[in-house]
Formats: structure tokens, C-alpha cells, sequence
């Protein structure tokens, strides 16, 4: 596993324990030698994970839309900065430069990202794995819903297994280094 996206939130959180797993996570995947893939931003857990990196001499590519946040948001210390025309796109390339996903706690658009990754996973559109830092049970209310939308059978009990997680970076990374992508049967209820 050679490089890693991570979406992360773009505000810090109130809870200090946030900023301090996202920058465990970087300083393990400099560890490691696995470069970091994200949006690009110096603010929020996006700026801690990817300074941390490249402070233990790792790797960070950021992708960032050309024009649409404030100059000051970009972070102008990576390793190399793509530049792309919108947030389709920049979410295109995250996902064809990473061999897996990982999502630190975050807002809207952290969720978006990483259920794009899912409901493509479900798909077989790809095989990758991903990943929830359940750093202070932050996930556990989203796991939940998943649980929820099992029950109330609008997702499949086996595609459950593709969205791991784990209360802390060094756990996490261990899984999706272990990860062998499930067989699915068909995704519809109604054609089996
Ligand atoms: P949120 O979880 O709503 O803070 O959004 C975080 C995700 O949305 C990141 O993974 C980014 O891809 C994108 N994003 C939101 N705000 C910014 C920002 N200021 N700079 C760069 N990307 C951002």
C-alpha cells in the first residue's frame, strides 16, 4: 500500500483528541513510507494530517479546484499540488492516485467523499478499501445508521464489511493493510 487519501474535516473540531489522531496517522504513514492523498487545504484536520507527514519527511500530494477557496487555504508546502478544474475532478483523481481511503472526523464534505468511495465499492467500480478514524466514538452515530439502513433493508448485511474502522491510526492502518475485498452476490433485493 503506497499511498493513502484522506478526507478530513476542514475545521479542527472541539475536542483536542481529533488534531492529535490525525497527526498520529501522519507521522505513521511517513513511518511507513505511504504518501498521503488529500484535498489539498492548510486548515482543519486536513492541514494537521498532511503537515505532520512532511514534518517526519513523508510524501503529501494535495488536489485542489482550481479558484474556488480562498488563496490562504492552500496549503504551499507539498510535495506537489494538482491543480483541477472542480470538485468532480478533484475527487476523480483522489481516487485513481490512492489504493485506499481513510476518513478522519469531518463535516458534509467528508461524508460525501467517503460515501462516493462506498457506494462505488458496493458496485465493484472498485476494490479498495476505506476506512472510518473512530477517534472518541466521533463514527459511531454513522455506523449506527448504516445498522439502521440494514434493518430497514435498503443496505446489504455483506456490504457492511466494506466500510472498516477503528478508535485509533495504528489499528486502522493494520486493517486496510490486511483488507482482501469481499464477493458480493447482486445488490438488488428484487432480482435475486
Ligand atoms: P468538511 O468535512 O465539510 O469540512 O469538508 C472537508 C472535505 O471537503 C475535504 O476532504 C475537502 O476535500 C473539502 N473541503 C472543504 N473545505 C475545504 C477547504 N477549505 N479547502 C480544501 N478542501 C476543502
Amino acid at each position: 500500500m503506497n499511498k493513502i487519501c484522506v478526507f478530513a474535516g476542514s475545521n479542527l473540531g472541539v475536542y483536542p483528541d481529533y488534531a492529535e489522531q490525525a497527526r498520529e496517522l501522519g507521522k505513521l504513514m511517513a513511518a511507513r513510507d505511504i504518501e498521503l492523498i488529500y484535498g489539498g487545504s492548510v486548515v482543519g484536520l486536513m492541514g494537521e494530517v498532511a503537515n505532520e507527514v512532511l514534518k517526519h519527511g513523508g510524501k503529501v500530494t494535495g488536489i485542489m479546484p482550481r479558484g474556488l477557496f480562498r488563496g490562504e487555504m492552500v496549503h504551499t508546502q507539498l510535495t506537489k499540488l494538482i491543480e483541477v478544474a472542480d470538485m468532480h475532478e478533484r475527487k476523480a483523481t483522489m481516487n485513481q492516485l490512492s489504493d485506499a481511503f481513510i476518513a478522519l472526523p469531518g463535516g458534509l464534505g467528508t461524508y460525501e467523499e467517503m460515501f462516493e468511495v462506498l457506494s462505488w465499492a458496493q458496485l465493484g467500480i472498485h476494490h479498495k478499501p476505506a476506512g472510518l478514524l473512530n477517534v472518541r466514538q466521533f463514527y459511531t452515530p454513522l455506523l449506527d445508521m448504516v445498522d439502521h439502513s440494514i434493518e430497514a433493508g435498503f443496505v446489504k448485511e455483506e456490504h457492511k464489511q466494506l466500510l472498516l474502522s477503528a478508535p485509533d491510526a495504528a489499528s486502522l492502518l493494520s486493517q486496510l493493510q490486511t483488507y482482501i475485498p469481499p464477493v458480493f452476490g447482486n445488490k438488488w433485493n428484487q432480482l435475486s
